[in-house]
């Protein structure tokens, strides 16, 4: 595989999840020449369809007061790009346990009411839903939740309109890096040559870097479980969050109208620090013996919020949840932006979680030279080809 300068692309984007279909939108308004490689028959259907479909405003990160405040930020932008995607019909209760909580009902509602944040003190008919001996406050937020399938059929039609090729059931199987290109090698067996390639593969990210002999990122897996519910009647149009800590959330799933109950100790199946010569994620969840500890989650749940014990349960979903080591303590979700060497051809980014798709767009901007007039008309479907 080598890279010259006539090259049959001038950008790969490797990964067709949310990211990956929003950069190579986004490098459209620099080049005609952006193929995207998704592995999958169809676009978005990895981490960015089996998430807790939360639009975060921030009320998740009480211990990291940078996501916060930027949660706050971005989630606005998030609504004003993306409003068909948004489901924001349902009252989101924000409740702070009397223990083990890592933070106190006054130090969460003064951090976010001083940052200026949606709260409130919860009204009586919602604070009576909670076990008042294990909940210290109820805190009545605004915070929606997205609509993946919504979201998937918008990008998928911009990238139809903006020109863009896309091949699908197609996965990237080799990389090489020449510094003045890469060579792609898919799964049909051809190669494909382009100026940069973009690794936008979420946990496959050091896999693919390990194929391409670069430096692998710091990252960390786990096997997550959502479960889906129907909820009782007394939630609906409500979601809640018990924060501060091994805790619990129902809230919508919007794409099949129902709730995902998730739950900060038994949602984890497995969890173990990136090293993909030992264990490939997308392997190691397709081997995964799947033993719902949906059973777990609402028993302990239902402690606190006790109407969970007429839930409906209907199944469970499975993905792997990649974050960065270094926040694992304070639960930070910044975008990974990783390029080593400095002079590589190949730039991985990871997603935090979905309105963070801003700071891609100035990431990749800063990369200096060409990028610098990157746009995001074709994104958030402004421009047609
Ligand atoms: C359990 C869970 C809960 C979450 N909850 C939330 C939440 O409530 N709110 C929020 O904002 N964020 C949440 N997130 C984070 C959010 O889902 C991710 O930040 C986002 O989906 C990342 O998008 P992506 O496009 O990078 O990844 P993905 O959607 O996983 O896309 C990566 C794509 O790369 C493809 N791929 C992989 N390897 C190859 C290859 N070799 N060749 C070609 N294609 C390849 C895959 O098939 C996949 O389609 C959650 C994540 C998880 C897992």
């Amino acid at each position: 595989m080598s890279a010259g300068a006539n090259t049959d692309y001038d950008y790969i984007v490797i990964g067709g999840g949310f990211y990956g279909c929003c950069l190579a939108l986004f490098l459209r308004s620099i080049s005609a020449r952006v193929l995207l490689v998704e592995a999958g028959p169809v676009l978005m259907d990895r981490a960015s369809r089996v998430n807790q479909a939360r639009v975060h405003t921030g009320f998740h990160y009480p211990r990291s007061a940078a996501t916060a405040v930027k949660s706050m930020l971005l989630h606005r932008r998030f609504l004003a790009d993306f409003p068909e995607a948004v489901v924001g019909d349902f009252q989101m209760l924000y409740a702070i346990a009397r223990r083990r909580s890592k933070v106190t009902a006054k130090k969460f509602h003064r951090m976010f009411r001083d940052m200026g944040a949606p709260i409130e003190l919860a009204g009586a008919g919602h604070r009576v839903l909670f076990d008042a001996d294990r909940i210290e406050e109820v805190f009545a937020c605004r915070e929606v939740a997205f609509d993946h399938r919504i979201l998937g059929r918008l990008v998928g039609e911009r990238l139809t309109a903006a020109g863009i090729d896309v091949r699908l059931s197609t996965a990237v199987t080799g990389l090489a890096d020449h510094r003045s290109g890469v060579v792609a090698r898919l799964s049909d067996g051809s190669d494909v040559s382009a100026g940069y390639a973009f690794n936008i593969t979420y946990s496959q990210i050091n896999a693919l870097l390990a194929k391409a002999d670069l430096p692998p990122a710091r990252l960390k897996h786990e096997i997550a479980e959502l479960a889906l519910i129907t909820p009782p009647p007394e939630l609906e149009r409500l979601g809640v969050t018990v924060m501060d800590g091994p805790f619990f959330s129902a809230m919508p799933y919007p794409a099949e109208k129902l709730y995902s109950l998730t739950h900060v100790r038994y949602t984890p199946h497995d969890s173990w620090a990136d090293n993909p010569a030992a264990r490939d994620p997308y392997a190691h969840l397709a081997a995964y013996q799947r033993e719902s500890r949906y059973a777990f989650m609402r028993r302990d749940a239902q402690l606190y919020l006790p109407c969970l014990a007429g839930a409906e349960y209907r199944r469970s979903i499975y993905e792997v949840k990649t974050v960065l080591i270094k926040n694992e303590g304070d639960d930070g979700r910044p975008i990974l932006y990783h390029r080593s060497p400095e002079a590589s051809r190949v730039i991985s980014v990871l997603g935090g979680k979905i309105d963070n798709i801003y700071d891609l767009f100035e990431a990749v901007r800063g990369s200096g030279g060409a990028f610098g007039a990157l746009d995001t008309g074709h994104v958030f479907g402004r421009v047609h080809a």
